[in-house]
């Protein structure tokens, strides 16, 4: 079993708090990725689970063993990062083989465990060669295969996929998720890009300022989001921030009049996700709110439009672009209905 736990975890940095109250328990098997923007203290808690830095505070278990004050290579766990760390003067074969010799794998287990590894990562017909002659994503591949050879109890991947280009990104990041269940493999992913963080995990934990906001399943989080924060940095969402009028009716400051389902007197901000939102020449559903189309931007699949409501706030549409809607309004000057459903409203106190 390599379940991981976190208890109370934090990080200061002279008189700057990187990381704060941290706690968190990974499911054996579980792939959890540590989702939030520059400086807010991903990489700070994965590396404190590797152990390449010491905490302030708090404590680390894997498998029910504390390891807070574990030296590195003592903790059992495998470690990729952004940019490889392969040696240069080392065949793929020798990088494979120098995690094996640091781990202290005995000589008579090596050369299986390298062929295993590197079969697995479809990396064996390159085995002979040095990471100059490789791409970036068989690099990449030669530091998973490399960090999967010590068999950890515990994967950790520090933003692996942030240099490698877009194609190749879905690619490894499909070939880490098949490989990470197959082998049952407690995992960590930091990363800051929500589409990656969703397609491949189990669970998120969203952090902002060293603080974690939220942990749950990608749909639970991008449903019901917590606060603003995660609200807006998990996909974009309109707000309406105004107060509560009645129990489905909420006012805006700018005057907009929101229909919402179970409002309550602490609500300051209503929002809606802008493919929940449509557009109509004229509507009648919970909410049309009348306004003019500001701009329009095609993105193939989908055309994401900006509205200027009479009452003064903007508010964006995600509209699929298929024969379906091709008679909604669409053009830059026209005038709309901004439409949605009282239950697709988020609210917030
Ligand atoms: P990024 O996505 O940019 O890598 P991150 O979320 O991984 O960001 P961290 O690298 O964990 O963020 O940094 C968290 C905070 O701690 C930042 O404000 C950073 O400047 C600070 N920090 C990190 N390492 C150190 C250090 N060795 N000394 C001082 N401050 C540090």
């Amino acid at each position: 079993m390599a379940h991981v736990s976190i208890q109370d975890l934090r990080k200061q940095f002279g008189d700057s708090v990187a990381v704060e109250a941290v706690t968190l328990d990974i499911a054996d098997g579980e792939l959890i990725a540590f989702l939030g923007p520059s400086g807010c203290g991903k990489t700070t808690t994965l590396r404190m689970i590797a152990g390449f830095i010491e905490p302030t505070a708090g404590a680390i278990h894997i498998g029910g063993t504390e390891v807070t004050h574990v030296p590195v290579h003592k903790r059992n766990t495998g470690m990729v990062f952004q940019r490889y760390a392969l040696f240069p003067h080392m065949t793929v074969t020798q990088n494979v083989a120098f995690g094996l010799e640091m781990h202290k794998v005995p000589m008579s287990e090596r050369d299986g465990r390298i062929r295993q590894v590197l079969d697995m990562l479809h990396m064996t017909r390159l085995k002979d060669r040095y990471p100059r002659q490789l791409s970036g994503g068989q690099q990449q591949r030669v530091a998973i295969a490399r960090a999967l050879a010590i068999q950890p109890k515990v994967f950790l991947l520090d933003e692996p996929l942030s240099n490698l280009d877009a194609s190749l990104r879905v690619e490894v990041r499909e070939e880490i998720r098949t490989l990470q269940q197959r082998l049952g493999l407690t995992t960590i992913f930091v990363t800051h890009d929500q589409d990656e963080a969703m397609a491949i995990s189990d669970r998120m934990a969203i952090m902002n300022n060293g603080v974690v906001q939220q942990i749950g399943a990608p749909e639970d989080v991008y449903e019901r989001p917590a606060n603003l924060f995660v609200a807006d940095f998990l996909g974009k969402m309109n707000f309406f921030e105004g107060q509560t009028v009645s129990h489905d009716l909420f006012q805006s400051a700018h005057g907009a009049q929101v229909r919402a389902a179970r409002l309550t007197q602490d609500i300051r901000h209503v929002g809606i996700r802008p493919e929940r939102v449509r557009l109509v020449a004229g509507a009648q559903v919970d909410n049309a709110l009348p306004g003019v189309i500001e701009s329009v931007t095609y993105l193939g699949s989908v055309l994401s439009i900006h509205m200027r409501l009479d009452s003064g706030e903007r508010i964006s549409s995600l509209v699929s672009n298929s024969a379906e809607f091709s008679t909604v309004p669409r053009r830059a000057g026209d005038r709309a209905h901004a439409c949605f459903q009282a239950g697709d409203c988020i609210l917030f106190s």
